[in-house]
């Protein structure tokens, strides 16, 4: 079992390593290309007898169609492909079992229907047909759970049980782990990622990582080193406008977006937050891919001092500036705030997305005066607006709130 997981991490790798060769491989193509424009005197000639060919080989087809009949009634290959046997299905089983003691899970198995069973869960059918067995534990044992089972021990990003159906139900204090067979069983040469969803407070939940290729479509990114896609967690809608807003601000950047903490899997308290609890908050980050720090793109910090908008290298003004991009302009924008004013411009028409929080009021005041018009009580919150909210000087906070919104003060955190 380690060496077929040690076989996938391997191909993942193989894998995006043939994708950074893409670019080269278009540059190749696009110089073949050429080289084809400069010698067009040969294709005419070669034109004819390759028509001729595709001609002779129609015949072909027609014995194809007579074979066609021969072949298994489609309706039975496709009952072939979606239902694995009870024996496939109980080895899969088995071997579940087998990975969740490997991780260290010490936890009973139950092989009956616990917990809130959402119908889109599919749940009951699972456990009829005696495919599924579940984890029950606390809020934290099941976020441990599910980020062991689904990402791994070694941040392969793919756990050794990621090609089952893995979903988290939460009741109260109290969450299970549901652990599932797919339907069609396991696919050994195909590894398919399994549906791995979460179910807090009548919402279905997923997680960024299965929507965006992390490193490649965003970058998992906390200023504190401590991101972690396992906190990455919300509310569907959330998470689909989010891998919008991403794509959205790479095409207009050229960059990739930082994504820091949005939820644990199960909701609930989570470290460095006060908010983050329901799956409608998320934490973006405006990287500077240029300038390296051990590794990482740097962030620059807002610092509002004298009514002016300073950005350094360090909190609170300290540290190097990052310069402006017009030196001779007092007024300029930086690039840290040209990428803010971009993300509220991307932001400004998702009305689902109550409030946009950054410390900036020289990029913010202006949406701030205008969001209100489309929905009553949105609002752009920053150093002179922000009420309640903490300070923040690092990233922009994004909280999706439905429903009327309180107009005329500032809203609470
Ligand atoms: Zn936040």
């Amino acid at each position: 079992m380690r060496l077929a997981r040690q076989l996938q991490v391997e191909r993942r790798r193989t894998l995006s390593g043939l994708r950074s060769l893409v670019p080269a491989l278009l540059m190749f193509l696009a110089c073949t290309a050429d080289l084809a424009v400069a010698i067009p005197s040969e294709t005419p000639e070669l034109d004819p007898p390759a028509r001729a060919d595709q001609a002779t080989l129609e015949p072909e087809r027609a014995d194809q169609a007579t074979i066609e009949p021969e072949l298994a009634d489609p309706s039975e290959l496709r009952a072939e492909l979606v239902a694995a046997t009870p024996e496939a299905i109980a080895a899969a089983l088995a071997a579940a079992e087998q990975e969740v003691h490997e991780l260290g899970i010490r936890a009973k198995l139950r092989y009956s229907p616990a917990g809130p069973l959402p119908s889109s869960a599919g749940l009951e059918p699972a456990y009829a047909e005696r495919r599924a067995f579940a984890l029950a534990g606390d809020l934290d044992q099941v976020r441990d759970w599910m980020a062991l089972a689904k990402f791994g021990t070694d941040a392969a990003l793919r756990g050794p049980l990621a090609d089952y159906d893995l979903i988290v139900t939460r009741e109260g204090e109290h969450a299970w782990l549901h652990v599932i067979v797919p339907v069609q069983g396991l696919d050994p040469d195909q590894h398919p990622i399994g549906r791995h969803e979460a179910y807090v407070a009548g919402e279905r939940w997923i997680n960024l990582a299965d929507r965006l290729e992390p490193g490649r479509h965003y970058l998992p990114y906390k200023t504190n080193g401590k991101e972690s896609i396992d906190r990455q967690w919300g509310r569907v809608d959330v998470i689909e406008a989010l891998a919008e807003i991403a794509d959205d601000y790479e095409q207009r950047t050229g960059l990739l977006l930082g994504v820091g903490d949005i939820s644990h899997v199960t909701g609930g308290k989570i470290l460095d937050h006060w908010t983050h609890r329901e799956g409608v908050d998320a934490d973006l980050y405006l990287l500077d891919h240029q300038h390296l720090h051990a590794g990482r793109p740097s962030i620059w910090w807002h610092h509002f001092r004298k009514a002016r908008s300073i950005w350094s290298s360090e909190p609170l003004g300290k540290g190097k500036r990052e310069p402006r991009l017009d030196p001779e302009d007092e007024l300029s924008d930086t690039p840290t705030s040209q990428r803010l004013r971009v993300l509220a411009q991307i932001v400004f028409p998702r009305d689902p997305i109550a409030y946009f929080v950054h410390d900036d009021p020289r990029v913010l005041a202006s949406f701030d005066r205008e969001v209100g018009e489309r929905r009553p009580g949105r609002r752009y919150l920053h150093a002179q607006n922000r009420g309640m909210w903490p300070r923040h000087c690092d990233h922009v906070h994004l909280r999706w709130v439905d429903g009327d919104l309180p107009v005329g003060g500032t809203p609470r955190p």
